[in-house]
């Protein structure tokens, strides 16, 4: 049995992938200090004799006895609101945890995957963005904690790559959206399901006219579970190319819920990009990967899945 270490394991994305992982046959085991996760999110695999897990900082020495064919670092807070709030621990797991993570990967000759963002593209002077293009980042600014973070986070990774011969895989995720997300972690789309779900005013930044593209998690997921197993060690774009406005993702939102909220218009944040849409011309050529679920559909599961947690 092949045995993986997902790093991150009780957030949204890391245990989705815990399940995927569960599901494909390999032992997984999971750590998380819970800075941002939830025991919730993977209580179900506890008693399965296939998972395991360590509640442990990454940006302390990392110990796992025994053999790992694989590792995926997830851990880090990935919503504005919550590294904002943790700053410095953003920026040391992006750093030292993923330093630790390399570390372990060399010492067990295992391939890992590290979860990089959209935002190494910070305010893109390119659109779509492209796998080549090298970003408009603010190293200075309120979000320059996880962009540059992140792109450190690369940077290291190729080091491995090609200084100890590591078996290195980059993912840059953009904006995933689905069940399991906190209802609370300030991002778009939870926020708004909470707002309209309340009956409470939806507070859309700035015009709402700057641009996401969202994508479904189990489309993330099967595109992560592709690049492990692939032999591409270059970073790779994995998101729905389907572009909207943020203030199209309120209306879809209110019209789901059939909420009687109102928008209301409150101040953009510093440096929040105006438009993102990942060019997935790689993930298709190299993985032969696109995404399957349509907004729609996947707004639905998510609402579904806020209700009972409401
Ligand atoms: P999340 O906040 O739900 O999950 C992150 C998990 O990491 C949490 O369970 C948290 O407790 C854990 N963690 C944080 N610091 C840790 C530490 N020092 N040691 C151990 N565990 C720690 O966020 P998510 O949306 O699941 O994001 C997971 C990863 O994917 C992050 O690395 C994020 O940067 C990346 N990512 C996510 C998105 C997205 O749209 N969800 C987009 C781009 C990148
Ligand atoms: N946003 C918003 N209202 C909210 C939360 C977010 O209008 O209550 C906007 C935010 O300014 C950004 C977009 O929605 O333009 C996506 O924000 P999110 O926090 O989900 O992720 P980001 O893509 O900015 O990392």
């Amino acid at each position: 049995m092949k045995r993986i270490l997902i790093t991150g394991a009780a957030g949204f994305l890391g245990s989705h992938l815990s399940d995927k992982f569960i599901k494909e046959g390999y032992e997984v085991i999971g750590m998380d200090n819970f800075l941002t996760g939830k025991e919730e999110n993977i209580s179900h695999l506890f008693p399965l004799k296939e998972f395991s897990f360590y509640n442990h900082d990454v940006t302390k020495y990392v110990h796992v006895p025994g053999h790992l064919d694989y590792i995926l670092h997830f851990a880090s807070p990935a919503s504005p609101i919550d590294y904002l709030k943790m700053p410095i621990q953003t920026l040391k797991v992006g750093s030292l945890g993923t330093h630790n993570l390399l570390g372990l990967a060399k010492e067990k000759k295992a391939r890992i995957l590290v979860a990089s963002t959209s935002e190494v593209y910070g305010d893109p002077k390119e659109h779509p963005q492209k796998e080549s293009y090298w970003g408009n980042v603010n190293p200075i600014g309120p979000r320059g904690v996880y962009d540059e973070a992140k792109r450190f986070m690369e940077a290291i990774t190729m080091a491995y790559n090609t200084f100890h011969k590591v078996e290195t895989r980059i993912v840059r995720i953009f904006n995933t959206y689905g069940p399991r997300m906190r209802m609370d972690d300030g991002r778009a789309l939870p926020t708004f399901f909470a707002q309209a779900m309340r009956n409470e005013d939806i507070t859309v930044f700035g015009d709402g006219d700057q641009t996401r593209s969202f994508c479904y998690v189990s489309d993330l997921v099967d595109g992560i579970y592709k690049l492990l197993l692939s032999d591409y060690q270059f970073p790779i774009n994995i998101g729905n190319p389907q572009e909207i406005t943020i203030k199209q993702a309120a209306e879809e939102v209110l019209k789901i819920t059939n909420s009687k909220s109102k928008i209301i218009y409150q101040e953009l944040p510093v440096d929040d990009p105006k438009v993102r849409q990942p060019d997935i011309t790689k993930a298709k050529e190299l993985l032969g990967w696109v995404p399957k679920m349509s907004r729609a559909k996947g707004l639905q599961l998510t609402y579904d899945s806020f209700k009972s947690e409401i």
